[in-house]
């Protein structure tokens, strides 16, 4: 059986900074890459907010780009992924693609989080051209033009109002006649007159034509059914932490999300670290896994030095 000190698990920013940090401290880590390699990144457009990148770079390119610098410096990054971990003692043993088991004195999880989409065909046709499931992303493409966020929580009042200070108008469509969020957010989305809040609604079919999204087909609960004019329209109906396989031993709060000491990235199991969106709900930045990554690789370091 395959024997490493470090394992990461998660090819995105903070897998792939984890491995930067991890292969320069000398702990010749492996890391895969899981079923899609590049993560989140590679479903967005052109990133404008990464640090380092002037003239902004493509998601893709983005995250290539730190894939790229992790194998220059060393790190062994493979395609695979993990189907069942056991992380009862150390060494901690992780089987990839039913098949293989690697064993590590160290193991940082950095599976990150999926957007959850509606599941309409025209919202994966227009995917990238319109439809997105990052308004901080991709908001900025938006600027004076009139946008949709579907969900009534916190991330959708949040995206709501951040988008509310770029576009014309926001509509804000609430499948039920209460918001979810916190009261704070609910005034902020009500004291903010461009954004309008479609009650007991749902979205029948995102319309469009080969230049991207051009409206959205809403249905009320009355049975009524309208056209909005819109160029963007914004998924905020959560996410779903990448943390299935790993929940029988690592803590996780109600969501999933891996809960993590303090400002470490240490989980309950010694050992065990993670980085990312599987262990932070609220910033979902590609600079804020990076950094996370960073720290996992520096928390597993000092780990492993200690053994
Ligand atoms: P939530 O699960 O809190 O909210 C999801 C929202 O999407 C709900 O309003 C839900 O409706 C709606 N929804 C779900 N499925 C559908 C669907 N198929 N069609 C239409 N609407 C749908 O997710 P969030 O991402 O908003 O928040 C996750 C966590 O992160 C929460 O604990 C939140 O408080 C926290 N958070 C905190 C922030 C802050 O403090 N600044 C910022 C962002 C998030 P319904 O209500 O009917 O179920």
């Amino acid at each position: 059986m395959e024997h490493t000190k470090c394992l990461i698990i998660g090819g995105g920013p903070a897998g792939y900074t984890a491995a930067i940090y991890a292969t320069r401290a000398n702990l010749s880590p492996v890391l895969y890459e899981g079923m899609q390699p590049g993560g989140q990144l590679t479903t967005t457009t052109e990133v404008e907010n990464f640090p380092g990148y002037p003239d902004g770079v493509d998601g893709t390119a983005l995250v290539d780009d730190i894939r790229r610098q992790a194998v220059r410096l060393g790190a062994d990054i493979r395609r695979g992924a993990v189907t069942k971990a056991d992380l009862s003692s150390r060494p901690f043993k992780v089987e990839i693609d039913g098949e293989t088991v690697v064993e590590a004195d160290a193991l940082i999880i950095a599976t990150g989080a999926t957007a959850k989409y509606l599941g309409l065909p025209s919202e994966k046709k227009f995917r990238g051209m319109g439809v997105s499931a990052c308004a901080t992303c991709d908001g900025f493409f938006y600027k004076k033009r009139d946008v949709a966020v579907v969900g009534g929580g916190d991330t959708a009042c949040e995206e709501a109002t951040y988008l509310a200070r770029l576009c014309n108008k926001v509509y804000l469509i609430v499948r039920r006649d209460v918001l979810r969020a916190s009261k704070a957010m609910q005034d902020r989305v009500m004291n903010t007159p461009n954004i309008e809040v479609l009650w007991n609604c749902n979205t029948q079919e995102i319309l469009g034509d080969e230049n991207g999204v051009t409206g959205a087909r809403i249905a009320r609960k009355d049975g009524e059914v309208f056209d909005i004019a819109i160029h963007g329209f914004f998924l905020a109906i959560g996410h779903h932490p990448n943390s299935d396989l790993f929940r029988e031993w690592v803590k996780t709060d109600e969501a999933g999300y891996i809960i993590t000491d303090g400002k470490s990235s240490m989980t309950n199991v010694d050992g065990v670290f993670a980085a990312g969106d599987v262990q932070n709900p609220h910033y979902r930045q590609a600079v804020t896994a990076a950094a996370s990554g960073c720290v996992a690789a520096l928390d597993a370091e000092r780990y492993l030095a200690s053994l």
